[in-house]
């Protein structure tokens, strides 16, 4: 018996740790995939405090990783499929097979950006191709990039370069956008942002570094090469909550919490990205994780 299973060893999951494991509570994290999840995927993190330099991505969520196993936490590669109720507490049973019982439980699983799925983007990642203007942005100053996408986080993400960038294409497969009218009438009085309308990206070429994109018209079907050094991706992040049908309801995937990162089932908490909330960074999730860890010691000890 566990005091709290934590499911996801992102930057959300070892902050909540590092809390749990401080406070003597007997804590194990679930992990499905990467240890260090989406942030230990990441070459360079520019923006999180205390690194005026920049940290690596890896040498970043090893350090957390660390910090957790030095308080006491286990870590388990295995995927949760699902969680039930019983007379002990909570039952996590995973994919394959095993099952684990607990007081409590931090689901920290992140979510994954929608990729494009065309030829060329996984080849040019960190060399061009990027999920995160925020994340990334800063590489591109004086350069030409593209942005692809119609929704709110596609015109913000357009905005932000736009202050960067020499020049922003937004790429949208459609007429209109679906983003907040004040974002929009902003990008459309942006000397450097140039719509590219009812386009979709078929390929991502270069050599070494991403050198141009391949643009289909939808209605004509007509290619065009745009030459860019950089194309952010903001189609929107997929969140992998399915395990959760018929314990906790979510929205749109994301789960809803207080600002104690209570869910609606007493002793089940959400952190980081997984979480109905704005921003979707290693800082926030840190931020997350460590009101979980500190929500659920309290709940423990009541
Ligand atoms: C390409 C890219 C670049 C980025 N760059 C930056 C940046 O420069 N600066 C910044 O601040 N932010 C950046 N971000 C955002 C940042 O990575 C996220 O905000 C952060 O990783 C969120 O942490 P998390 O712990 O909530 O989730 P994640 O890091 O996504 O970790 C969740 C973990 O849960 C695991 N998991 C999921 N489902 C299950 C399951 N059922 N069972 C067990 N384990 C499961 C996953 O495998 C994963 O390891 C970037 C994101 C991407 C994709």
């Amino acid at each position: 018996m566990y005091d709290v299973i934590i499911i996801g060893s992102g930057a959300a999951g070892f902050s909540a740790a590092i809390y749990t494991g401080r406070a003597k509570l007997k804590t194990l994290i679930l992990e499905k995939g990467v240890i260090g999840g989406n942030t230990a995927q990441t070459d360079l993190i520019d923006n999180y405090p205390g690194f005026p330099f920049g940290v690596n991505g890896v040498d970043l969520m090893e350090d957390f990783r660390k910090q957790a196993e030095r308080f006491g936490t286990e870590i388990e590669m295995d995927e949760v499929a699902s969680i039930e109720e019983v007379a002990e507490g909570k039952k996590i049973i995973t994919s394959s097979g095993k099952e684990y019982l607990t007081r409590a439980i931090i689901i920290a699983v992140g979510a994954k950006r929608r990729e494009l799925g065309v030829l060329g983007e996984d080849e040019f990642i960190g060399r061009g191709v990027s999920y995160c203007a925020t994340c990334d942005g800063a590489f591109f100053g004086n350069a030409k990039v593209a942005v692809i996408g119609g929704g709110d986080s596609a015109v913000k993400e357009a905005l932000y370069l736009a202050d960067i960038a020499d020049k922003v294409y937004l790429v949208h497969r459609r007429e209109g956008f679906r983003a907040n009218q004040t974002a929009i009438d902003k990008m459309k009085v942006t000397n450097n942002i140039e719509l590219k309308l009812n386009k979709v990206v078929s390929s991502i070429k270069g050599d070494s570094l991403m050198e141009s994109l391949v643009l289909k018209d939808v209605n004509t079907g007509q290619e065009e090469d745009l030459s860019v050094e950089g194309v952010f991706v903001s189609i929107g992040l997929v969140p992998a909550t399915e395990f959760l049908a018929g314990f906790l309801e979510t929205v749109d995937g994301y789960i809803p919490t207080n600002e104690n990162m209570e869910t609606a089932v007493p002793g089940v908490y959400a952190a980081g990205d997984i979480r109905v909330k704005t921003a979707r960074q290693v800082a926030t999730a840190v931020g997350d994780g460590v009101v979980a860890g500190m929500a659920v010691t309290e709940y423990l000890k009541e």
